[in-house]
């Protein structure tokens, strides 16, 4: 492909919108333009790399054994009312009245319209497993839309949802799609982590996700080196460093002036932090629910809300804590009635602890559970942090951010029995199909390669995903023998299999090396009077700063090695 027929203006300057360097990127080397907030057009280049990211998806999808679909983005709403989905997704849902006023909506998934497909196919345990797939544009109005292509409103994912007889059936199904998912990724160039993800509150199904690692990244993963064990931070348990043990002491009621924090309540006694208990208070659903956890331990309102089986969770307001007898700074478990009290794990261990006193400018001191305050259930609600042990014992957290890119999830029978889509089994008995689903954001996995590899200069492309492997440019293009000997090479190596932008446009080297530093092509050829008349080009990787010379006539076979460095 020639520069000058190509639809590609690049940016020197800054965009002043952008956050992160995919983002920034992608708009200053002409890849995307921005429609509104969190929609874009994708530019040829970007389209390219996109096409190769599906390709490989494709690929690995159809050798798992699935079958390749393309549901529509607009659905009526009573399909997602029958879920009860459309209050679960809420404002994030984009809505729409046709002409005769009735309600449709823009899917942000398909579980509705799939499970329905599925519904109208199976009849007997024949016709199971059942694994279909797409690859289509998803709309979501995030409140947030961010940093390009990473959160979109309008993006395109790969959503693939299995049907099985039953949960063993599920488990080797959803095994084969985490080692696709490997492959994937593996495939695209492009290092991930596999880690296990919260699967909400319907509980106790597997969930994982595929976590590319980069410091722009929204999620926090917890790894253990030592035993393999990753999760995300939403999910992680671990074993925290032990409280200071001792013989219970009499608990007295201490004045602490002005000590509203549990910092200011380890200082003002001169204990460590996790000598210290907070109580917080959450309103789930309507109903009040205090948790009393160590003070040096922070709660996960999504293991709670999982514990809770709550659909909404918010800390309570002054007022609401008022009016449960709770004193804001000195919040106490000790003497308190009336609403559901829960503990995390972390009280369970330690003794002589400090805690509120539900009295302003006074705490408790040698708080002992369960001889001072009672609760009515205890269960693991805290976040994880690194420096934590690996919960199976052996070795240390260590937490990393990074993008969620992937994530595999077992459904289970929520939309085949909401549905009523059942097979019958070998016995002519009536049971409900079993679900996984299956995502890849494939436009948020083209900014995450970004994100991962880029430097002060530009993109640094994976050759796998690289709208072009190869980027020729012919220096002094108006040179007559620099012209006929890149237009040579450019047939050359388009016809040995290898596209190949070709800068043939009138601009010094200097904006040529820009553009091509900014573009981030794998492999780099510079054809130039100078080295013409040695009858050499000189070849150079974006990955790496120094050039190196090849015989004219060996270029294909330089650039073929070049690329298979890129390969994982
Ligand atoms: P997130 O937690 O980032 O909002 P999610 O967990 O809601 O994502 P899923 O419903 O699991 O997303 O969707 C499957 C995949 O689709 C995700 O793993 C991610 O790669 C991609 N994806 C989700 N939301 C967006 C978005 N707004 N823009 C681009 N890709 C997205
Ligand atoms: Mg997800």
């Amino acid at each position: 492909m020639r520069a000058t027929q190509l639809l590609l203006r690049t940016i020197r300057d800054e965009p002043s919108e952008a956050e992160t360097a995919s983002h920034r990127l992608m708009l200053r080397a002409g890849m995307m333009t921005q429609v509104a907030a969190g929609v874009y057009s994708y530019l040829p280049l970007a389209l390219r790399s996109i096409r190769k990211i599906e390709r490989i998806i494709r690929e690995e999808m159809n050798a798992a054994g699935g079958q390749e679909l393309l549901m529509p983005a607009l659905q009526p709403i009573e399909a997602w009312r029958q879920t009860g989905r459309d209050a679960a997704f809420g404002a994030n849902l984009f809505r729409l009245t046709d002409r005769r006023d009735r309600g449709m909506a823009l899917a942000p998934t398909h579980e509705e319209v799939v499970t329905a497909i599925a519904g109208a196919h199976v009849e007997s345990y024949r016709d199971l497993p059942l694994t279909l797939y797409q690859i289509q544009t998803k709309f979501r109005d995030e409140p947030r839309p961010r940093a390009g292509l990473l959160r979109g409103r309008e993006f395109s994912m790969k959503d693939a949802y299995s049907f099985d007889a039953g949960p063993e059936g599920l488990d080797a199904t959803y095994q084969r799609m985490r080692t696709a998912y490997r492959n994937i990724f593996r495939r695209c160039g492009l290092p991930t982590i596999e880690v296990e993800a919260d699967s909400g509150a319907i509980g106790g199904k597997d969930s994982h996700e595929f976590i590319m690692p980069a410091q722009s990244g929204e999620d926090v993963i917890l790894l253990c080196e030592e035993s393999g064990y990753a999760a995300n931070v939403e999910r992680a348990a671990s074993i925290i460093p032990p409280a200071p043990e001792g013989d219970p002491l009499p608990m007295t009621l201490a004045d602490t002036p002005g000590v509203t924090t549990i910092a200011g309540l380890a200082d003002f006694l001169g204990v460590p932090q996790s000598q210290t208990l907070k109580a917080v208070f959450y309103q789930a659903d309507g109903e009040t629910a205090l948790v009393t956890i160590r003070g040096d331990v922070e709660v996960n309102e999504i293991k709670l809300k999982n514990y809770l089986g709550c659909s909404d969770l918010r800390l309570a307001n002054a007022e609401e804590a008022a009016a449960a007898g709770l004193t804001p700074g000195s919040t106490s478990p000790v003497g308190l009635d009336g609403v559901r009290r829960i503990a995390d794990n972390s009280i369970l261990q330690g003794a002589n602890f400090a805690a509120g006193a539900n009295q302003p400018g006074k705490h408790y001191v040698n708080v002992n559970y369960p001889r001072d305050f009672q609760v009515d259930e205890t269960a693991d609600v805290a976040t994880a942090r690194e420096g934590d042990g690996s919960p199976d014992g052996k070795g240390v957290l260590k937490a990393a951010r990074g993008i969620e890119v992937g994530h595999v999830f077992k459904l289970g029978t929520f939309f085949t029995e909401t549905l009523g889509v059942q097979y019958l089994d070998e016995h002519g008995e009536r049971r409900p199909v079993v679900m996984g689903c299956y995502g890849i954001g494939v436009t948020r996995v083209l900014a995450a390669a970004i994100e991962q590899n880029h430097d002060e200069k530009g993109v640094i492309f994976p050759a796998p995903i690289a709208p072009f492997p190869v980027h020729l440019i012919a220096l002094n293009a108006s040179d007559p023998q620099v012209r006929e000997a890149a237009d040579a090479l450019h047939e050359e190596l388009e016809s040995a299999g290898y596209e190949t932008l070709y800068d043939d446009r009138g601009e010094s080297a200097g904006v040529k090396f820009n553009d091509a530093d900014l573009l981030g092509l794998p492999v780099r050829i510079v054809v130039s009077p100078r080295n013409l008349k040695q009858g050499v080009v000189e070849i150079k990787r974006r990955r790496e700063s120094d050039a190196t010379l090849a015989p004219a006539g060996a270029v294909t076979s330089a650039v073929a090695d070049a690329l298979a460095k890129d390969e994982l």
